[in-house]
C-alpha cells in the first residue's frame, strides 16, 4: 500500500506531468515570469470558470484578504464580523489593518457562521461581514446577503477552501463560491481545492469601482507607473505558479468529484456509529470536501490520534482553539464560554486523509483502523 498523507500532492503531479512541465518550461522559455502572459491567461480562465467579471491574482490567501479589506475605505475602529471557528488569517488582516474583529459562533452542522450570532452581533460601526466556506461547503449566503443588505454591510467571502462548490438558492439559481459577496478571496496553497506549487492567490468580484481599486492596490496604490494614488502593498501571483494552476484547473472538476468519492466513502464507514458524528451539507450548498471532519462523542481524542499514528495514518484538528481564545487575540470583550459550539467543535473534530489520490486499498485500511481505534478511546 501507497503511504497514506494528509494530502498526496507527487501522486496528483505525475497524472498531468506533462500539462505541468510543459506549462513551467513554457514560462522559462519566454523569461516572463512577473505578469506574464501566463497570469493574464490564467485570470481570463477563472473569471470563465467562476461566472465572475474581475479575477485578481495576487500572492496568497492571506493578501487577498487583506487587499479586499484595504478597498472599501474602512477607518479605525470600524467592525468586521467573521466566524470565530476558521483559520486565523480571516480575522488577523483585520486587526493589522487597525479595525476590529468581532467573533460570531458558528453553526454545529456546517461549521459556518451562525446567522442569528451574526444578527445579533452587528452594531451602528459594523462595516463588513466575512463568511467562511469552511471546509468547503458555503456558509448561508442568502441570509448573510440579506443581512447585509438590511444593515448596509460590505461581504467579503473568505473562499480559500472552497474552490469550485456550488451555492444553490431557494430559486434553485446555482453561483460558484466566491462570485455572491461584494469581494470574494481564495488560496492557491498546494493543498487547497485548487493549489498550486508554492504561494498564490486571488480576489474576485463583479463590481468594476472595486476592482480598479483592488488591482492598483496590489500594485503599489499606482495605475500610471510611478504615479501613486494611494497607499498599497506588493502582491502578485507569479507566472511559474500562474502555469502550474492554468494546467490543473481544468481538472479542478474531475478533483472535487474524487474528494466527493472519498467524503461518500467515509460516509458509509462512518454512518450511524455511536461515537461519530459525520459531516452534514446544507440542502443550499455543494461541497467540495477540502477537509472531511467528524465530531466526536465522548472520545479521548488525543488518544485517538496517537493511536491512528502508530498505524501511520495521520490526522489532523482543524482548528484546536477557536479564534477568541488565541493569544494574540485576547481581548476584554471575550472569554471562554461565549461561543459556545465553536469551543465544543475544537475540542471534538478530528479531520482525516483527505484528497484526490486516496484508494480503496487505503480508504479501507483508514477506516477499518480507525473504527478498531475509536471503540477503545
Ligand atoms: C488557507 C486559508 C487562508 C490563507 O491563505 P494563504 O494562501 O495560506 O495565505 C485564509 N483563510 C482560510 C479559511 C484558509 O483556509
Amino acid at each position: 500500500m501507497k503511504a497514506i498523507q494528509m494530502v498526496d500532492l507527487h501522486s496528483q503531479y505525475l497524472k498531468i506531468k506533462q500539462e505541468i512541465d510543459y506549462g513551467i518550461f513554457h514560462v522559462i522559455e519566454t523569461s516572463s515570469f512577473v505578469k506574464g502572459g501566463k497570469v493574464v491567461d490564467f485570470q481570463k480562465n477563472i473569471e470563465i470558470y467562476l461566472g465572475v467579471k474581475h479575477v485578481i491574482s495576487v500572492a496568497n490567501g492571506t493578501d487577498a484578504l487583506q487587499i479586499a479589506l484595504m478597498s472599501l475605505g474602512l477607518k479605525p475602529g470600524d467592525e468586521v464580523i467573521t466566524p470565530t471557528f476558521t483559520f486565523i488569517a480571516t480575522a488577523e488582516v483585520v486587526a493589522l489593518l487597525g479595525l476590529t474583529p468581532v467573533a460570531v459562533d458558528v453553526d454545529y452542522d456546517t461549521f459556518c457562521l451562525d446567522i442569528q450570532s451574526v444578527e445579533k452581533a452587528i452594531t451602528p460601526k459594523t462595516k463588513a461581514i466575512v463568511p467562511v466556506h469552511l471546509f468547503g461547503q458555503n456558509a448561508n449566503m442568502e441570509a448573510v446577503l440579506n443581512l447585509a443588505k438590511k444593515h448596509n454591510l460590505f461581504v467579503i467571502e473568505d473562499a480559500c477552501q472552497s474552490m469550485g462548490s456550488e451555492y444553490i438558492f431557494k430559486d434553485g439559481a446555482k453561483k460558484h463560491s466566491g462570485t455572491m459577496g461584494n469581494i470574494a478571496c481564495t488560496s492557491f496553497f498546494p493543498s487547497k481545492n485548487l493549489g498550486c506549487y508554492g504561494d498564490g492567490g486571488a480576489i474576485f468580484t463583479n463590481d468594476d469601482e472595486l476592482a480598479e481599486k483592488i488591482t492598483m492596490i496590489a500594485n503599489h496604490g499606482m495605475k500610471v507607473r510611478y504615479h501613486h494614488d494611494v497607499v498599497g502593498v506588493n502582491s502578485r501571483l507569479d507566472s511559474i505558479q500562474a502555469a502550474v494552476l492554468d494546467a490543473k484547473l481544468p481538472h479542478l472538476n474531475s478533483y472535487i468529484a474524487a474528494r466527493q468519492d472519498v467524503a461518500n466513502f467515509y460516509n458509509g464507514a462512518f454512518a450511524n456509529h455511536k461515537k461519530i458524528i459525520i459531516p452534514k451539507t446544507a440542502d443550499f450548498t455543494t461541497h467540495s470536501f477540502h477537509q472531511y471532519t467528524l465530531k466526536l462523542i465522548d472520545t479521548d481524542r488525543d488518544r485517538l490520534i496517537a493511536e491512528m499514528q502508530k498505524k501511520n495514518i495521520p490526522v489532523m484538528i482543524y482548528y484546536p482553539v477557536p479564534l477568541h481564545l488565541q493569544k494574540a487575540y485576547q481581548d476584554e470583550r471575550y472569554k471562554g464560554g461565549d461561543f459556545p459550539v465553536a469551543e465544543k467543535l475544537s475540542k471534538t473534530v478530528v479531520s482525516l486523509p483527505m484528497h484526490t489520490e486516496l484508494d480503496t486499498e487505503q480508504l479501507n485500511y483508514i477506516s477499518e483502523n480507525f473504527l478498531k481505534i475509536i471503540a477503545d478511546c
